[in-house]
């Protein structure tokens, strides 16, 4: 490709910029040698977003995703690295396994990090081969979609990722007070019209297994939090969705210990409400909760006192939606609207900056991973260009069969909300961009 330069950006703090881009690198525009030129007035740029919890289904006999589909994804989200979660079937849970999702992303449009599943099939009583998992690349486990419910495993296993700098993503479901088909919140489920409703043994009607209390999520925060202390490894809360965990998160901040959390984008725009119909395209775990507690992750993701936004992006195809919603799988996509739903929640609700935007969604992710050194960086002559351009007013209609994901269960489908990227590169390479863009 030709040296690149592209011309009246603003900094996500404000300030006017010209970028050049030679090979994968960012280099002075003065230093160009006769660039093809853009036009880049009234766009933001940003560094490329990194998602710390994404699923892309590959290995799997289904194909609701493969790493090629769901970075493809990524890339038209604004993304330049993705965290590919463990539970693929087989589940990560070798140096193999590890290695191989490595070899799939040679070609991906995005970079693709392992993540190693921290209990061997993720079944929560052996540990993996933690040490030999994290030579072949991986920095960050996870039995994501089941918690590690024996706290002495856990501290186990934070012991022996602490010993590298790495970290566990915890998915916080005490499994005893939310049971695998756990799919509703508490508050909705008592009044839901699906409870009970028919004869005993109907798939349709929900029952008291169905129950996902909130207090399911904060005594596992509770408990990591304690175990973290107690070894000084780290850990990392995924997708927190309540007010009470959030409390107890602001309390380990506040004595600073070594604890990151993560918020998705769905929590932050969608509430429990959208539960009542009981369409299977809303069913997620941890379920949506209500609107208090989606302003106390909102105001805790401004505070910083959760970290992140992760997506949790997860694909199904459509027979594991369609079904009974005590059998459906829980999940929806997230990649290609999490910034749209981050600027419509967060910026245009004046709780974060674009310099907070960059923080939540790239800097800091790549912190917690690990990859600091080439993602996350500062827009500056001689880093990686890795980027991502956006238009921070237009707004266009979610449709859902516009997605380069291969499933469809998206829950924006036919809302209008912010659709801010125009262009992503990774390594100085355009992973995704509006038509016509390079050819102005
Ligand atoms: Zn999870």
């Amino acid at each position: 490709m030709p040296d690149l330069l592209i011309r009246s950006l603003t900094t996500p703090d404000g300030r006017p910029t010209d970028l050049g881009i030679r090979g994968s690198r960012l280099i002075g525009p003065e230093q160009l040698d006769h660039p093809h030129v853009i036009d880049a007035d009234g766009l933001v740029v940003l560094p490329g977003l990194v998602d710390l919890h994404t699923h892309l289904r590959e290995p799997s006999p289904q194909h609701a995703e493969t790493v090629s589909s769901g970075t493809a994804a990524a890339a038209h989200g604004g993304f330049t690295a993705v965290f590919a979660m463990a539970n693929t079937d087989p589940v990560a849970d070798t140096a193999d396994a590890v290695r191989q999702v490595t070899r799939l992303a040679r070609k991906a449009s995005a970079e693709v990090i392992p993540i190693g599943a921290v209990t061997q099939g993720q079944a929560g009583r052996r540990l993996s081969p933690i040490e030999a998992m994290h030579e072949a690349g991986t920095t960050v486990f996870s039995d994501d979609g089941h918690c590690v419910m024996d706290a002495a495993l856990m501290r186990q296993a934070l012991r022996r990722v602490g010993r590298f700098g790495g970290v566990i993503a915890e998915h916080c479901q005490d499994h005893n007070l939310a049971t695998a088909s756990a799919c509703l919140p508490d508050s909705l489920l008592k009044d839901h019209p699906l409870l009970g409703s028919t004869q005993p043994g109907d798939p349709d009607a929900l029952g008291a297994t169905e129950e996902w209390p909130w207090s399911a999520e904060s005594v596992i925060v509770a408990r990591d939090i304690q175990l973290a202390a107690d070894t000084g490894a780290r850990i990392h809360l995924c997708h927190v969705s309540t007010a009470e965990s959030v409390e107890i998160l602001r309390w380990a901040k506040a004595h600073h210990l070594p604890v990151t959390a993560e918020a998705t984008p769905h929590h932050l725009l969608l509430d429990e409400s959208l539960l009542v119909g009981g369409d299977t395209l809303f069913k997620v775990n941890p379920p949506l909760r209500n609107t208090e507690d989606r302003a106390a992750v909102r105001q805790a993701l401004a505070d910083g006192v959760i970290d992140i936004v992760g997506t949790d992006h997860a694909p199904h195809v459509p027979g594991d939606k369609d079904k009974p919603f005590p059998q459906a799988k829980p999940g929806m996509l997230g990649l290609e609207q999490a910034l749209g739903v981050v600027v419509e929640t967060m910026v245009n609700t004046g709780l974060l900056d674009w310099t907070g935007v960059a923080q939540r969604m790239s800097v800091t992710p790549a912190r917690i991973g690990r990859i600091e050194a080439r993602q996350g960086r500062p827009l500056a002559v001689g880093e990686p260009a890795n980027l991502v351009l956006v238009d921070p007013a237009r707004r266009r209609v979610v449709d859902k069969n516009a997605s380069l994901s291969l499933s469809r269960n998206n829950p924006y489908d036919g809302l209008t909300l912010p659709d801010p990227v125009v262009a992503t590169f990774w390594a100085g390479r355009p992973t995704w961009t509006e038509p016509n863009f390079l050819a102005q």
